[in-house]
């Protein structure tokens, strides 16, 4: 029954302790195991979980900090592509979507985004996927990006690392979306026939379109822990096949197990394994030539 207690009471002491909330951004939780994580300790760890090692999803300068050398690269300037070529609309405007997301990741931005450094002192260009600009996922300025890492990569002289973020094709793009992955397949193509190393990091989620190309093909495939990598969600397989999936199925670890990735890196040690890797792959390039 409400008497002066509830009326006068609760609400003065609900305003005293609502009034020292803590701030939402000072907390969170970890999916992986639902401790409560410090956000200072999360990004301190590198964004992982150091109860049960669960990787959060990282944006792409996030991603160029950690893997150049001394955190040092200069951003690469992507070439300007038609926004809205179908003028698509659902729900909301595609251009009212493409809004929202550069408003979270800076004016002319995209899914993808370009750098160029040194990783273990080797000259690199790194085309890094951000899942928090529309799922990550690949239209036109995606194709467009990853042609022009691989490009600079070949007029550089250096390696391209991928690090695919993505759920798959824009579908507001429709087919010129589609149209992205033989594309992107060319810019790869383009990096190997120069004898250039071509490393992919697949990262938590990489499916449809992205998985299904450039993701697919590194001369060498690295994979975060526990990252989901697949063409089709598994739900989808599952009801089509109408079978029970295995256990960690299109995990990082099971791929790893069944051949289709050839390391599974925690993100500690990605830039150090990097280094390790493109060493190997370009020393050779650095011996003396054999005497006439
Ligand atoms: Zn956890």
């Amino acid at each position: 029954m409400p008497n002066w207690l509830t009326n006068f009471v609760l609400p003065k002491i609900r305003a005293a302790v609502g009034r020292k909330e803590v701030p939402d951004n000072l907390w969170t939780q970890c999916p992986g195991c639902e401790q409560t994580l410090f956000q200072r300790d999360l990004a301190a760890d590198l964004m992982v979980c150091r109860h049960c090692g669960h990787h959060f999803r990282i944006g792409s300068g996030e991603r160029f900090r950690l893997l150049f050398d001394g955190a040092a690269f200069e951003a690469v300037e992507l070439p300007k592509t038609p926004v809205d070529p179908l003028r698509f609309r659902d729900s909301k405007r595609y251009t009212e979507r493409l809004r929202e997301a550069q408003a979270k990741l800076g004016a002319g931005s995209d899914a993808v985004a370009v750098a160029q450094g040194r990783i273990g002192g080797i000259a690199a260009v790194v085309a890094a996927l951000d899942f928090a600009f529309m799922g990550g996922s690949m239209g036109i300025a995606a194709g467009e990006a990853l042609l022009a890492a691989a490009r600079l990569a070949v007029e550089r002289h250096a390696a391209l690392v991928a690090v695919p973020s993505s759920g798959g094709a824009r579908m507001q793009e429709g087919i010129l979306s589609l149209m992205q992955m033989p594309r992107t397949i060319i810019a790869a193509d383009m990096v190997k026939e120069a004898r250039l190393p071509y490393i992919v990091v697949l990262t938590d989620p990489t499916t449809g379109g992205v998985a299904a190309s450039f993701a697919a093909i590194g001369d060498i495939i690295v994979a975060e822990p526990g990252a989901i990598v697949g063409f089709a969600g598994a739900r989808v397989i599952q009801e089509t096949i109408r079978e029970k999936l295995p256990e960690g199925f299109q995990r990082a670890e099971y791929l790893l197990e069944h051949g289709m990735v050839d390391m599974v890196v925690p993100r500690g040690q990605l830039a150090a394994t990097l280094a390790r890797v493109l060493k190997l792959l370009r020393e050779p390039l650095t011996l003396p030539a054999a005497p006439a």
